[in-house]
């Protein structure tokens, strides 16, 4: 299997950063491009020089660096094609089943649309990695603000389909107020009540939470859980379509 190197850095208030590289090769990608200058720092760090970024959506927070980096290191925009207008500096549009090299990895394009109507994801199954931008979070999920609860649990269904060892890479680190509101949707989870004081740790610490795993938040994010009975009895929503308590999960993170 041909190695990937995933470097993960947090920039702006919350956002996270992410460079991916095929040493063999010599490519290297910035996952979004929250801020310019966090990304070029970054690289000076790793010694290592940029050739892609690759946009989940359209959002200032992740796509605020493309043009100063592509001025700066004339790399290549591959982003959604559902937003190629809304993406500054794009070169190449992708979506649903589309696959591209990356070095000796084949990336594989997801649509996952409801937090913006192109969001999009890259799977790397040969890296077991997945870049889900604000589509998921380590015990939570974007806002959906582009597309409604049916449209976001669909793409949520597929990122759920994926093998349970994929390292999950998200766009915020959100993790400690989401375990706070996931254990008043499912407090007796004996794996959530563990995750949520792990978390405390970590970020008191002073360290990121994420990646996470598909396997850890099937367990753990009650977004991914509207199938359990537990949750659909606190909701008062037994026997309700999945996505409609997807909804009322997410109308009360909303609230909270
Ligand atoms: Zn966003
Ligand atoms: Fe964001």
């Amino acid at each position: 299997m041909p190695k990937l190197e995933i470097h993960q850095f947090p920039c702006l208030s919350d956002n996270f950063g992410v460079l991916i590289r095929d040493a063999e090769q010599g490519v290297v990608a910035s996952i979004d491009a929250p801020d310019a200058n966090a990304v070029t720092a970054a690289l000076a760090a790793k010694g290592w020089r940029l050739t892609h970024i690759l946009t989940t959506h359209h959002h200032h927070d992740h796509t605020g660096g493309n043009l100063a980096l592509k001025a700066e290191t004339a790399c290549t925009i591959i982003g959604p094609r559902g937003e190629a207008a809304k993406t500054p500096g794009i070169d190449k549009q992708v979506g649903e089943g589309d696959t591209f090299a990356f070095g000796a990895h084949q990336v594989r394009v997801l649509d996952t649309p409801g937090h913006t109507a192109g969001h999009i994801t890259y799977w790397i199954p040969s890296a077991n990695a997945v870049f889900v931008g604000d589509t998921l979070f380590a015990i939570g999920c974007g806002r959906v603000i582009e597309g409604n609860a049916q449209i976001m649990w669909q793409s949520l269904q597929k990122l759920k389909a994926l093998p349970k060892e994929t390292a999950v890479y998200c766009g915020h680190e959100y993790t400690q107020a989401n375990a706070r509101f996931a254990l008043t949707i499912e407090p007796e989870n004996e794996a959530l009540q563990k995750r949520a004081r792990e978390v405390d740790q970590l970020r008191a610490a002073g360290k990121a939470t994420l990646p996470t795993t598909i396997g850890l938040e099937l367990e753990t994010n009650p977004f991914l859980r509207p199938h359990v009975p537990a949750i659909q009895k606190r909701l008062d929503m037994v026997a309700k379509p999945e996505w409609q308590i997807f909804g009322e999960i997410r109308e009360r993170k909303n609230r909270s």
